[in-house]
């Protein structure tokens, strides 16, 4: 089955190197709106294959009605139902989708939908990437944890994604 990743906004708010994820990438149009940033939205516009793509009404309105049952409509934005929407549409095309994001309640009804989802934040990461700490200036590496500058040269030392890998 084809992977396909659906981001949300939270995806492009993070450090998430997310041209490197293997599969496709899609987004909601409304996704475009929330990133007020020039520099976040930069990341949104240089994403290699991104696609950007509206839900299907028909699961919106699965999605709405769901949320309703589970209360979790009161927390939920209308791009937060496109995203759901999106990957509903696209588990019923029998692909594979997994939502990239850092909200609770996207999370929450993913679970509910049967729909994979990944944090953004740090831990999430680490499931799709294998990162290193290298130091910029002499390429040592570093235990993950350390947030010093290097201890031979001096220079900092930065989180990196090792290179190579392969998403999942
Ligand atoms: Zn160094």
């Amino acid at each position: 089955m084809e992977r396909v990743y659906i981001l949300d906004a939270s995806a492009f708010f993070s450090d998430l190197p997310i041209n490197l994820l293997i599969g496709k990438k899609i987004t909601v149009p409304w996704v475009e709106e929330e990133l007020k940033d020039d520099k976040r939205r930069l990341k949104l516009q240089i994403t290699s294959d991104l696609e950007i793509r509206k839900p299907n009404e028909r699961f919106i309105q699965e999605v709405t009605e769901i949320s309703k049952e589970t209360g979790d409509i009161k927390f939920l934005s209308e791009t937060d139902i496109c995203i759901l929407a999106l990957a509903l549409e696209i588990k019923r095309d029998n692909l594979d989708p997994i939502i990239i994001t850092d909200d609770n309640y996207i999370q929450n009804l993913s679970a509910v939908l049967g729909i994979e989802y990944r944090k953004v934040a740090r831990k999430g990461i680490e499931e799709i990437f294998h990162w290193d700490n290298v130091c910029k200036g002499c390429g040592r590496t570093y235990d993950i944890t350390y947030d010093e500058i290097c201890e031979v040269c001096g220079s900092m030392v930065r989180q990196k994604v090792r290179k190579g890998h392969k998403g999942v």
